[in-house]
């Protein structure tokens, strides 16, 4: 809430009658000759009928607060990469690949068995942020070689993570979309550099991020020159364990029809269940998501990373049809 106050008000009682209301002041606007214009007050503050507050003596007025984002509000729903639409009227995307990228042969052999089942866009790491240093971390730039080789030879697009910094420039050659991970949704040198490399992003939701904060870290993105943000919704920590994480539908809806954004979920993240991705792609579609990421491994079973989430590339035939039947 934004308190307007009237001119001339007494803003130093106006304020001490908001602290005597239980209102925390998060931010005071003040105009050009230092006369306080507004309050902002906290989300945590007291809840009051704005028309209590709006009693106040010297008080003009209580308003919704400005958006802190108004890049992302003014984005659209629909976001272009490499010639594809995602979001908006366009129909569902679908994004798949390994975990990692773990040898050429593989990944042009799992490229070659996704190609004819509607998937637009290869997913794998080259760069892999694993929880433990001696995890298998990714094969770097040689992946990216790799990964790009293979989408190429089966018309598809490349989607793959930059996880620092300096890996921004190689990642935005090979990729046609850059994503952000989870890890690293609120590292803001990164977002920076991200911004600047000319390529449309997958911002990952991090684990334990608010919508707010995912979305002015998309924010970032668009002031830092991105030309498009799509959001993804991978799951967030929850308190069960019966799944890896918690996949937050009710933000993917809220992003979809009330942000009117574009919103990506990755259902095998999310629930680190192959038995439950697609049930989960499915709910994600009709939460109004404008495509789903999921994790394929020609043989889960050797798989580097993630094995016991992967599903079989022919999996994906249930989902739906390939993008030229429909
Ligand atoms: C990934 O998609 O490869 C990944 C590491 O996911 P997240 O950042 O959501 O954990
Ligand atoms: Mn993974």
């Amino acid at each position: 809430m934004v308190i307007y106050l009237k001119p001339g008000a007494d803003a130093d009682r106006i304020k001490r009658a908001l602290i005597a209301r239980g209102q925390w002041i998060q931010q005071t606007e003040k105009g050009a000759s230092g006369e306080v214009l507004s309050f902002s007050l906290a989300s945590y503050s007291m809840a009051l009928d704005a028309a209590e507050l709006e009693a106040i003596d010297g008080v003009a007025r209580v308003g919704a607060p400005a958006s802190e984002h108004p890049r992302v509000d003014a984005q659209g729903p629909r976001v272009l990469v490499s010639g594809v639409e995602i979001g908006g009227d366009a129909p569902p995307v679908l994004l798949s690949g390994p975990c990692a990228i773990e040898s050429e042969e593989r990944i042009q052999g799992i490229a070659r068995q996704l190609a004819p089942l509607g998937v637009t866009f290869l997913r794998g790491g080259a760069y892999k942020p694993r929880t433990s240093p001696y995890a298998f971390q990714g094969h770097g730039a040689e992946a990216l070689r790799w990964m790009r080789r293979a989408a190429d030879a089966h018309g598809l697009k490349v989607v793959t993570e930059a996880m620092s910094e300096a890996d921004v420039p190689l990642v935005a050659e090979f990729a046609d979309l850059l994503q952000i991970g989870s890890r690293n949704m609120q590292n803001f040198s990164l977002l920076k550099v991200a911004g600047k490399a000319g390529r449309p992003v997958l911002l990952k939701r991090a684990m334990a991020a608010t919508v707010e904060e995912w979305l002015l870290a998309g924010e970032y993105l668009l002031a830092h020159g991105a030309p498009g943000v799509i959001f993804c919704e991978r799951g967030i920590r929850g308190f069960d364990g019966s799944t890896r994480n918690l996949l937050d539908l009710g933000a993917v809806a809220l992003l979809a029809a009330v942000h009117r954004l574009p919103v990506i979920v990755d259902p095998s993240h999310a629930t680190g269940r192959r038995d439950l991705v697609l049930p989960l792609a499915r709910a994600a579609l009709a939460a109004g998501a404008a495509g789903v990421m999921i994790e394929t491994h020609d043989d889960p079973a050797q798989a580097l990373s993630d094995g016991p989430q992967a599903l079989a590339p022919a999996q994906l035939r249930d989902l739906f049809p390939p993008r030229s039947q429909r």
